[in-house]
């Protein structure tokens, strides 16, 4: 079972939630996907077993060979080529490594080369049971630009024996989308506040047009006002979770502990998170 954890917008609470729910879940596996600043393993402290080169396929062309047709210049949907001065120019940072300009080279005049964009790393963590689950992130290279062949990456260790819990980039742009795509669930976690509502709104249109059913949580529940619930019911979305302000735990996150190791009432909240999404996935 693949679950996106996501929020349309940051500082909800989106890694507190996916890292206390594998803390608890059974059989499950943590991903981070939000490779721009994965932050899960401040709370998991994992263990980091292997670490691996990102690539993406960057054309290179051998001038001898090529004719200077311009056709893959022309093919390009990104900008990233263009014949200047009787050569072809590559712009490495524009070009999402699709493999189009070497398909179409009459001349077979392109190669590729991989260029490194950055890292993925797995390992594993400890549950509160004791027992060790899989852990992996995407940490993407300072300054560039395109995360989602990153996020492809960490995807790739998906078990599908597994609880599979992945911590999507807030937001509801192609990094978000590109970690939702194949999920069986979706989780907002949202704050009662109208940017918390705007955003969210946002972020269940994507989820409807993927075709996820979706669930909420409802962080600093105690603050704000009625409209997420008002919304929630008008829309049909469950709210699996409320969880009010609670200094202690605010406290023992700004140390990077996770929740569930400080109260046993909200270890229970999770584990009953855990088995409403199960139940959810099943209808
Ligand atoms: S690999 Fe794709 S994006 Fe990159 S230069 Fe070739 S056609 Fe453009
Ligand atoms: S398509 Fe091939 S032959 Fe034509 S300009 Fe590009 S690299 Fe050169």
């Amino acid at each position: 079972m693949i679950i996106a954890i996501a929020s349309g917008k940051g500082g909800t609470g989106k890694t507190t939630i996916a890292t206390n729910l594998a803390l608890v879940a059974p059989a499950a596996q943590y991903l981070d996907c939000d490779v721009e600043e994965p932050n899960g393993h401040l709370f998991l402290k994992p263990e980091i077993e292997k670490k691996t080169d990102v690539t993406l396929p960057i054309p290179q062309v051998d001038e001898k060979l090529c004719s200077l047709c311009g056709l893959c210049a022309e093919a390009c949907e990104f900008n990233a080529l263009a014949v200047i001065s009787e050569k072809v120019m590559v712009f490495a940072d524009l070009c999402h490594g699709c493999g189009t300009c070497s398909f179409v080279c009459p001349e077979k005049a392109i190669s590729e080369t991989g260029k490194v964009i950055g890292r993925l790393e797995q390992g594993s963590a400890r549950a509160v049971n004791g027992e060790k689950f899989i852990f992996g992130h995407g940490v993407t290279r300072i300054g560039n630009p395109l995360t989602p062949p990153i996020i492809k990456n960490v995807k790739q260790l998906i078990d599908n024996d597994c609880f599979t819990i992945m911590d999507s980039p807030p937001g509801t742009s192609c990094p978000m989308v590109q970690t939702l795509i194949g999920s069986d669930f979706c989780l907002f976690v949202t704050e009662p506040t109208p940017f918390g509502l705007n955003d969210l709104e946002l972020a269940v249109g994507v989820a409807r047009q993927l075709k996820i059913p979706c669930g909420i949580v409802v962080n600093r529940s105690d603050s704000g006002d009625e409209e997420i619930r008002n919304y929630c019911q008008r829309e049909n979305i469950p709210i699996l979770l409320e969880i009010p302000f609670d200094r202690d735990l605010a406290f023992a996150y700004s140390k990077g502990e996770a929740a569930v190791h400080h109260s046993e009432k909200l270890r229970k909240s999770f584990q009953q998170l855990y088995q409403q999404i199960v139940a959810e996935v099943a209808k």
